[in-house]
C-alpha cells in the first residue's frame, strides 16, 4: 500500500510488516502488555485480538485499558472498533507504543487446555488470545475473533519482567530464549504459548529438540513423564522421522482444584505450534501410581506426542480432525505398546474400551467421520477419537495383512507428506485416494467416507 503525504510525495515502505516487542509484566489477575510498534500501519492501525478456536468462547481472558502512546509518551487516540477490537491513530512516523491489560481467569474444565488459565501457581497465556495483532484495514478485525487472521510481522520478541514473577517462578516457551526472559520468535507470537509458574526443565531427546518442563505441583505419575515421552518419542521418530519444525516443549501443568476430577484421573492436551500443553488431575481416592494410571499416561502422552507431526486444525489435515484424533488416538495406543508401557493385555482391554464407547455413542448411527469432521460441532467430537481409532486399527491391520513393506503409520505419513505442498490443506478426496491405495478401496469407503457398523471381530483384539 503506498500514501501520499504532504506536498513532497513519501512512499511508506514496501513491506508494511511491523516489528513488534511486547513487554509482558505480570500483575494481579492477569498480565500487562506494552507493545512497542516500528513500522507497521498507518497514520491508522486497526487493532485486534484473537480467541481461541477451541476455546469456547471467551471465557478466560479480558482484554480492556487499552491506549496508545508515542514512545516519548504523548497519547495517541484508540478508539473501540467492534469486538476486542480497536481503531488508533498513528500520529507519528516514530515507533509508538500501545498498552492493556489480559485479565486472565480459568475456562471450563472441558475446555480448559484449549485457552489461557491461570491459577494461583500458574499462568498460561496462549498466544491466539493475549498478542495483540496490528492490521491496516479496518475489514481485518471485522470478523469475530476467533476467526480474525494474523497478520505478517518482520520480527517479534517477547520479553517477561523478571522482577513481576513470583520467587521460584519461570517462563517457559518453545520459542529461542536469547537471554533468560527474553523470547525471539520468526513470526507473529499468536501461535506460541507461553507458561508461567515453577516449572524445572528436562532434556528429552536433545537430537529430536524435544524438551519438557513439569510444574512441581503435577503429582500423575510424575516419576515417569521424563522416561515415557522419551521412548514414546523415539518410537515415534522411528516411524515419521524427527518431528518437522523448531524445536518443541512438553509443558506439564496440574489443574488446579476447580477442573480436577472428583474421582478417576483427567487428562488434557493440546498442540500450540511447537509447544505441547499438558494438563493432568486426579481425584482424591486415585492411588497416585497404579498400573491403569501409569499406562494411562503412557497413551495420553503419545497421543499428544504426535501432534508434533499432525496437530489439530492446521495444515495437512484441517478439514479432517478425524485425521489428526483418530490417528492421534491409534498411534498414542500403539506407540505406547511398542515402548512396552503398555502391555498386550493392557492395550487390548483400552481397545475394548474404545469399542464400548463407540457403540455407547450410537455406533454406525453416529455418522461418518467425513460429517464428524465436517460439521465442526462440539457433539460429534467423541466420534472424531472413538470411530477413528477403530477405523485406523482396522486400516493398519488390512496393510498388515498385503505384505507390503514398511509400517502403515509411517507409509501414509510419507504419502501424505509427498502430496501435501506446504500450504494447502489436503482435501478429504486426496486423503481416501492415498487410503484406497493402501489399502482396499471397498474398506476406505465404508469406514473412511461412509458411516459401516464395525464389528469386534473386525478389531481383532489378541493378535497384537
Ligand atoms: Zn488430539
Amino acid at each position: 500500500m503506498a500514501a501520499l503525504l504532504g506536498a513532497g510525495c513519501f512512499l511508506l515502505p514496501a513491506d508494511p510488516s511491523p516489528t513488534l516487542h511486547y513487554a509482558v509484566e505480570l500483575i494481579d489477575g492477569g498480565v500487562h502488555v506494552s507493545v512497542t510498534v516500528a513500522g507497521g500501519p498507518r497514520p491508522v492501525a486497526w487493532i485486534g485480538f484473537g480467541a481461541s478456536p477451541l476455546g469456547g468462547e471467551l471465557t478466560s481472558r479480558r482484554i480492556d485499558r487499552v491506549t496508545a502512546r508515542t514512545v516519548e509518551g504523548a497519547p495517541l487516540g484508540v478508539r473501540p472498533a467492534g469486538r476486542d477490537a480497536y481503531r488508533v491513530d498513528v500520529a507519528t512516523n516514530e515507533a509508538w507504543v500501545l498498552e492493556y491489560r489480559a485479565t486472565i481467569g480459568s475456562p471450563p474444565a472441558d475446555s480448559y487446555h484449549r485457552a489461557s488459565s491461570a491459577s494461583n501457581d500458574h499462568m498460561v497465556l496462549v498466544g491466539v488470545d493475549v498478542w495483540a495483532r496490528f492490521f491496516d484495514r479496518r475489514a481485518d478485525v471485522e470478523p469475530a475473533p476467533v476467526d480474525r487472521l494474523l497478520e505478517n510481522v518482520a520480527a517479534a520478541t517477547v520479553s517477561f519482567d523478571a522482577e513481576s514473577l513470583p520467587r521460584g517462578w519461570v517462563v517457559v516457551g518453545a520459542a529461542l530464549e536469547t537471554t533468560l526472559n527474553n523470547f525471539t520468535l520468526n513470526e507473529h507470537p499468536a501461535r506460541s504459548a507461553f507458561a508461567l509458574g515453577p516449572y524445572r526443565f528436562h532434556d528429552i531427546d536433545t537430537s529430536l529438540g524435544l524438551r519438557a518442563a513439569i510444574h512441581t505441583g503435577w503429582n500423575v505419575a510424575r516419576e515417569h513423564l521424563v522416561s515415557y515421552s522419551r521412548q514414546l518419542a523415539r518410537v515415534q521418530a522411528s516411524q515419521f522421522g524427527r518431528p518437522p519444525g523448531d524445536p518443541a516443549i512438553m509443558i506439564f501443568t496440574p489443574l488446579p482444584p476447580g477442573v480436577r476430577p472428583l474421582e478417576g484421573v483427567r487428562s488434557a492436551g493440546m498442540v500450540w505450534d511447537r509447544s505441547l500443553l499438558l494438563f493432568a488431575g486426579a481425584g482424591p481416592s486415585v492411588p497416585r501410581n497404579n498400573d491403569r494410571v501409569r499406562e494411562m499416561m503412557g497413551v495420553f502422552l503419545g497421543h499428544e506426542l504426535f501432534h508434533l507431526y499432525v496437530p489439530w486444525g492446521l495444515p495437512v489435515t484441517r478439514p479432517l480432525s478425524w485425521l489428526s484424533e483418530g490417528w492421534a488416538e491409534h498411534i498414542g495406543r500403539s506407540s505406547a505398546r511398542s515402548a512396552r508401557i503398555l502391555s498386550a493385555a493392557g492395550a487390548d482391554r483400552s481397545l475394548r474400551d474404545a469399542y464400548e464407547r463407540y457403540l455407547e455413542m450410537g455406533g454406525a448411527r453416529a455418522g461418518s467421520l467425513r460429517n464428524a469432521g465436517e460439521s465442526g460441532g462440539e457433539d460429534l467430537r467423541p466420534l472424531l477419537y472413538v470411530r477413528g481409532e477403530l477405523v485406523f486399527r482396522i486400516l493398519s491391520l488390512e496393510w498388515d495383512k498385503s505384505g507390503q513393506p514398511g509400517s502403515f503409520d509411517g507409509v501414509l505419513w510419507q504419502r501424505l507428506l509427498a502430496e501435501y505442498d506446504g500450504e494447502t490443506p489436503l482435501q478429504p478426496e486426496a486423503v481416501s485416494r492415498i487410503l484406497s491405495d493402501m489399502v482396499s478401496p471397498g474398506v476406505v469407503r465404508r469406514l473412511v467416507d461412509g458411516a459401516a457398523v464395525i464389528t469386534l471381530p473386525e478389531l481383532e483384539l489378541g493378535r497384537r
